[in-house]
């Protein structure tokens, strides 16, 4: 796992809501002794883990206070990733799944070793162990079972961290032994400042429009970076704005982009699923225009402007309209997520885009 930086709640940003609870089940002296930390990815629930894990070993604060000092050696070796009862797995660079070695070791030394052997080590320094799963829903079934044997009978002493996308995609058996935390994404003010302070842009303006654009996840955030990307979404804007607006090249130009996403399905489906939601972008800013937002606010953007441009018909028209094509733009999206194919769905979803504008 990659370093995190300092140890405090206040280098946690947004998730107060998620400390509370866990602050006052702690001091109601209700840890639990598995926790799910669920929502989306490149939100921040990998750091909070960490924090959490500082306040569980701190030897300076007890549980009911769920702070860590960032002083004392327990707090020391946790920011230096090198506490000896905190244990971690993640998936493996370059693997698809949590194998079973890392939860109960090789097959030549199966139980005696990996996350769940560990855990049920007595702590060396600590109050208690504390392990933390990332990955959590990329485990095969043999290391979920794994597991769940310990999820079943909890060592004492140890406190269990899964972290997941959804609650959904870790087995239902396993869910029902953690108590589940839901995060939810970072509000875009955040994203913003964390573009900035990590020093992803210098550029306060980009880190404004790619924090609108991102939904909360600061992993999305930094794939709106990719210069590649943004260059299909300002070729789009101008293909978006063309009067009259050609379906059958806008499809063809935005396939003809993915081809740089690399010959994997999965990647050229999240280019194709940025190219639609550049569309539901596009059309909400351009419906936000309509409406009447005053300029100056993101619904300023110049191909917007050229687009509403072609039209002279009443206002409330012009706003079912684009509404229309804002609902159409997140049909899309769904059908992407659903594993439609690429081409056929960007394909129909440019020629009803076109219909709807000529119509
Ligand atoms: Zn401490």
């Amino acid at each position: 796992m990659p370093y995190l930086g300092g140890m405090s709640w206040d280098e946690v940003l947004g998730h107060k809501r998620e400390i509370e609870k866990l602050r006052s089940g702690s001091a109601a002296g209700r840890l639990a002794h598995a926790y799910a930390f669920v929502g989306p990815a490149g939100i921040g629930k990998q750091r909070f883990a960490f924090e959490f894990a500082a306040c569980l070993l701190c030897d300076r604060h007890v549980d009911a206070d769920l702070d860590s000092c960032g002083e004392c050696s327990s707090c020391v070796q946790v920011t230096a990733g090198t506490h000896p009862d905190l244990l971690t797995v993640a998936l493996p660079e370059g693997k698809s799944e949590l194998p079973i070695r890392l939860f109960v070791g090789d097959r030549e030394t199966r139980g005696k070793e990996g996350l769940c052997h560990d855990v049920s080590l007595k702590p060396m320094s600590a109050r208690r162990r504390v392990a933390i799963i990332d990955d959590a829903e990329m485990m095969n079934e043999e290391s979920s079972n794994a597991l769940l044997k310990t999820l079943e009978e909890p060592p004492p002493d140890s406190v269990l961290i899964l972290i997941a996308t959804s609650a959904d995609a870790l087995l239902p058996t396993i869910r029902s032994r953690c108590q589940v935390i839901t995060f939810q994404p970072l509000a875009a003010a955040d994203v913003q400042r964390l573009l900035l302070q990590q020093g992803l842009t210098n550029d306060e303006r980009e880190a404004k429009q790619i924090a609108v654009l991102c939904d909360g996840s600061l992993d999305a955030a930094r794939q709106l970076l990719d210069p590649q990307l943004r260059a299909v979404r300002d070729e789009l804007y101008e293909l978006l704005a063309a009067e009259p607006f050609r379906s059958v090249q806008t499809a063809q130009r935005m396939i003809e982009c993915l081809e740089p996403a690399g010959s994997e399905k999965s990647s050229q489906r999240e280019y194709a699923g940025w190219v639609v939601k550049f569309c539901v972008e596009f059309f909400r800013r351009a419906l936000l225009a309509a409406a009447g937002a005053p300029a100056g606010t993101s619904a300023e953007i110049p191909q917007v402007r050229a687009f509403l441009q072609r039209w002279s018909e009443p206002a409330h028209e012009t706003l079912d309209r684009l509404a229309d094509l804002v609902e159409r733009s997140l049909a899309a999206e769904g059908q992407l997520a659903a594993n439609t194919a690429i081409p056929l769905c960007l394909e129909s979803f440019f020629d009803d885009v076109g219909k709807a504008l000529r119509s």
